[in-house]
């Protein structure tokens, strides 16, 4: 049994939200007063680690723990580890904020976390505190610094850019990934969830453009890398980050597609643009234990994956869902 959809694409990546919860509200991701799931509608964490071990015998090669902050979920470490230990799997990896890395990186790595990705839109310590709302931006740096000193490599920041709120402060930004020696992605804003509290057709701000800023200072050569996700990778001459570009509007990347994912409740989501899901939470809880079951679940589920999506960026809301709930 492996994984291939209605248009012939394997898909070898997950992302799975282990929780819908944070302790930021970036304006872009989530209204200033959010409503989480009850508990008992989350997965439990022996729930979580029987999908990855399923998702791994079909064949999956990278699972990513995202969220919501995968750093508040209580026992984070256990499922690390026990994803960790997976046969199989090639590459682990988790989205954060950073907020608790200086607390958690050790353990992280010693579970076998392999890569790390930390969002960080600004340097300036007002202005974080205005996007993320509750975030401090030294706590994120020190972070930063944990996950090096606990030996990740090739971390790599990510910036959702926003025209009037950080679009100035591209080339620090790249600076600071070049001091830092580490990769760093530039994010367009996607139409996920609604009342965030800004425009977001006034705050488009396309890869091109930021691309166009950083090629004043860098020239950037294009590169073939790939870390199966969605990223284009560019190099620059004289360092060794990478920088990276994640384009839903403007370079559509559904044809090379290999991703689903599953939100904190389970839901295996087909699609980051459509609503195409299935639940894999009842069939999980109707026959538990049974993995054979799920498995079939989820190969039966590769029939529903969309071809694309259909994002655009007038700023109308084209899924309600916010980021949170989807897993980013
Ligand atoms: N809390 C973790 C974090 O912030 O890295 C993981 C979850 S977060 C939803 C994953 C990524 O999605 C972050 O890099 C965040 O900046 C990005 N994100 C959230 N809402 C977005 C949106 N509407 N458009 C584009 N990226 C978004
Ligand atoms: Fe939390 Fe990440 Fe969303 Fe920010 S982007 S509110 S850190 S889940």
């Amino acid at each position: 049994m492996s994984l291939v959809d209605g248009f012939g694409r394997t898909v070898r990546y997950v992302r799975l939200s282990v929780t819908d919860r944070c302790d930021f509200r970036c304006v872009y991701c989530m209204a200033e007063e959010m409503t989480f799931l009850p508990r008992a509608q989350v997965l439990t964490l022996e729930e979580m680690a029987t999908l990855s071990r399923a998702f791994v015998e079909l064949g999956v090669e990278k699972i990513r723990l995202t969220g919501g902050e995968p750093l508040v979920r209580r026992g984070i470490e256990g499922l690390v580890a026990e994803i960790g230990g997976l046969d199989g799997l090639r590459d682990f990896a988790m989205t954060t904020n950073g907020s608790g890395l200086a607390k958690h990186a050790r353990t992280l790595r010693e579970g076998g976390l392999k890569r790390l990705n930390i969002s960080l839109d600004t340097l300036d310590p007002d202005r974080f505190r205005e996007l993320t709302r509750t975030g401090s931006l030294d706590k994120v740096i020190d972070g930063i610094r944990a996950a090096r000193d606990a030996g990740f490599e090739r971390i790599k920041l990510n910036a959702v850019v926003l025209k009037g709120r950080n679009d100035d402060e591209v080339l620090d930004l790249v600076e600071f990934a070049r001091e830092e020696k580490v990769d760093i992605s530039f994010i367009e804003e996607m139409p996920l969830g609604q009342s965030i509290g800004h425009d977001r057709a006034e705050t488009f701000c396309s890869s091109d453009e930021v691309r166009a800023t950083i090629e004043t200072r860098h020239a950037l050569v294009p590169t073939t890398e790939t870390t199966l996700g969605p990223s284009r990778y560019f190099r620059m001459a004289d360092s060794d980050s990478r920088i990276g570009f994640i384009s839903p509007h403007s370079h559509n990347f559904c044809a090379a597609c290999n991703r689903v994912r599953v939100t904190a409740e389970g839901r295996l989501l087909l699609c980051l643009g459509n609503e195409h899901s299935v639940d894999l939470r009842a069939v999980m809880r109707r026959h538990p234990g049974d993995l054979e079951r799920l498995k079939a679940a989820i190969v039966g589920a590769m029939q529903k994956k969309p071809e694309r999506h259909h994002f655009t960026t007038d700023g109308d809301v084209q899924v309600v869902r916010f980021m949170n709930m989807t897993g980013g």
